[in-house]
């Protein structure tokens, strides 16, 4: 009798064991909350400000994401320096701001695949002849945005005296008032600033191409996998091309 009831006892404990493991699974699926994307709004046509709302490519893109993993998304706007501190600290789930997929930051994050292939160009005063290329930039001082992919290129190269500024509009004002002889910057966002600001050209030479990805924290392999697939399904349904067209056509 004894017997009977430690056996029973026992099937009672591992009845209850599996029916907490179902709950728990159940409450996993859920719990899926919002989606936290870090984002530096003063990279248009990527991202930028209107009326005090969060808008453009990366915008559209990552609510398109969203939309396929059936999670809110909800974007916080701070300093390009201090996105990946935020995606580690857990601040936010993903960093989608132009960024590029860097060794360096590889070295900290994941990358989704590439969704944009951009390259550094300069940017001078219309009425300069003299920078036509980056070898051209030896004994000048150029505007760099902190941080960025240029600051990495531009820093790298012997005689050049480096300017960093915290936002590439700040780069450009200083252009204008002709206290930087050159900017150095992404392509779109370049080409975005030359055609909204009178007296400025793009010079003719190009920095190699690089490749903008989403970053995702390390131990996140999951949402990294979520999102590569969401991608390649707005890829393939028209959506991502749809976004293409809106921001590039
Ligand atoms: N692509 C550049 C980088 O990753 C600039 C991105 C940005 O300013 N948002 O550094």
């Amino acid at each position: 009798m004894k017997k009977i009831v430690k056996l029973l006892s026992v099937l009672m404990l591992m009845f209850a064991f599996v029916a907490c493991g179902d709950k728990k699974e159940e409450a996993k699926v859920e719990e899926k909350g919002p989606l936290y994307v870090g984002t530096n709004a003063e990279f248009p046509p990527f991202e930028y400000l209107e009326e005090g709302k969060v808008v453009g490519f990366d915008i559209d893109f990552i609510n398109a994401i969203g939309k396929e993993l059936g999670r809110e998304v909800v974007v916080k706007d701070m300093s390009f320096d201090g996105l990946l501190p935020a995606l580690q600290t857990k601040k936010v789930d993903i960093v989608v701001a132009g960024m590029t997929a860097t060794e360096e930051r590889q070295k900290a994050v994941n990358f989704s695949q590439p969704y944009y292939m951009a390259n550094q160009v300069i940017i001078v005063p219309e009425s300069n002849t003299t920078i036509t290329n980056f070898d051209d930039l030896a004994g000048k001082k150029v505007a760099v945005m902190l941080g960025f992919t240029g600051d990495v290129v531009v820093s790298e190269m012997p005689n050049v005296q480096v300017e960093r500024f915290n936002a590439a509009y700040a780069g450009i004002m200083a252009l204008q008032a002709g206290k930087v002889d050159a900017v150095v910057l992404d392509s779109e966002t370049a080409n975005n600033y030359v055609a909204q600001n009178k007296g400025l050209k793009l010079a003719e030479g190009q920095g190699e191409s690089e490749a903008y990805a989403i970053a995702v924290r390390k131990d996140d392999s999951q949402l990294l996998d979520e999102i590569n697939t969401a991608i390649d399904k707005i890829k393939a349904d028209g959506t991502f091309g749809e976004i293409i067209e809106k921001y590039f056509n």
